[in-house]
């Protein structure tokens, strides 16, 4: 189900320890989501918020899931460099960082700039505590698209911390479609996939996390955006213990119990493929996922509850971060060369 690449044990980084970075997430991207207006709500447990529909509108879609490469218009063309013939609707936006990320977004001019930031904010959550980390003259710099959606397109996002900080680095994420991935990702310029992944996950492959956990503990889950039958499957042997409970904000659902008495809960599915009691093996295909209940786009929330608690399903599961394959590394050190470029002029002239 996983490309051979992403079963590579990851390099560099203990990721378990710079997993989330936690409650210190909290202020900025809440603050960052609540003013985005039109994307997440907040909402009860099961009372469902979807991930922004829209963003990213503009990639179709390869429904097939297997390994074939996308077609060409699969994969969105890389925008002229700027200054020479900048195609309509490609900008970039640098600034110094002052006072919160949020609002050093505000001067940007875009659509949204509060949702420009939250995708910045996805972006660098992984490896920046964006809450304790960022100083005031820290450098942020993105090239975006706008798009029809609620969020813009990040082509490439950048964040420069300060030279002779103790944080002092650069965190950079290119947007980039890898040989036999369904969607494109992030990834740093090493080729270091941005976003991390669920070791044994539901969902082989997925759009985009568009909630975690700890950036908003009152949701209870990780919502994965998706399209429409994306095959869920079983990350456990278990045994089917409930399905379509509270179906008006669940739409169809599926609860599991796995041996060590976890629960999970996978909501808002297209289609159920098991039944209550029904014991399932590991990897088995469970459900479709879908835009079912009280959700307004299409995608998986996974929910994970231990001993009547929730756990967060990043630590009950682990992450893994995958790497380009060697092969792929002239193509996308090309693509990260041009869209730097276009970074680097826009910033540089801005500062003149
Ligand atoms: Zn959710």
């Amino acid at each position: 189900m996983l490309p051979e690449f992403l079963k590579n044990p990851p390099l560099g980084k203990p990721w378990l320890l710079y997993a989330f970075l936690g409650a210190s997430l909290v202020v900025n991207l809440t603050l960052a989501l609540r003013s985005n207006g039109g994307g997440e709500a907040e909402e009860a447990p099961v009372a469902e918020a979807a991930p922004a529909p829209g963003a990213e509108a503009a990639v179709a879609v390869a429904q097939d899931g297997g390994n074939a490469p996308l077609p060409p218009e699969a994969v969105p063309p890389l925008p002229e460099p700027l200054g020479v013939s900048a195609r309509a609707g490609t900008h970039v936006f640098g600034s110094p960082v002052s006072g919160s990320l949020s609002a050093t977004f505000q001067a940007a001019d875009a659509k949204s700039p509060a949702a420009l930031s939250a995708v910045f904010a996805r972006l660098m959550v992984w490896d920046v505590d964006l809450r304790h980390d960022l100083h005031k003259n820290d450098l942020v710099s993105v090239l975006y698209e706008d798009t029809d959606g609620v969020e813009p397109l990040v082509l490439a996002a950048r964040l420069t911390l300060l030279p002779g900080t103790p944080t002092e680095r650069k965190v950079d994420a290119f947007r980039y479609q890898a040989q036999g991935d369904r969607f494109p990702s992030y990834w740093a310029s090493d080729g270091t996939e941005v976003p991390k992944r669920l070791i044994d996950g539901p969902l082989g492959d997925y759009e985009q996390i568009t909630s975690l956990l700890k950036d908003r503990p009152t949701h209870e889950g990780m919502d994965f955006k998706t399209p429409i039958g994306t095959e869920v499957h079983a990350p456990r042997a278990g045994k089917v213990t409930r399905v379509n409970w509270n179906h008006a904000a669940n739409g169809n659902c599926v609860e599991l119990q796995f041996s060590d008495g976890a629960t999970a809960k996978f909501l808002h599915l297209n289609e159920n493929n098991v039944t209550e009691g029904q014991t399932v093996t590991a990897g088995q295909i469970i459900a479709k996922s879908g835009n079912t209940g009280r959700s307004t786009g299409p995608h998986l929330h996974y929910q994970i509850e231990k001993g009547g608690k929730v756990v967060d399903p990043i630590d009950y599961h682990g992450t893994l971060r995958r790497k380009l394959p060697p092969e792929l590394m002239t193509d996308f050190s090309a693509r990260v060369a041009e869209l730097s470029a276009q970074l680097d002029r826009q910033v540089a002239s801005a500062a003149q």
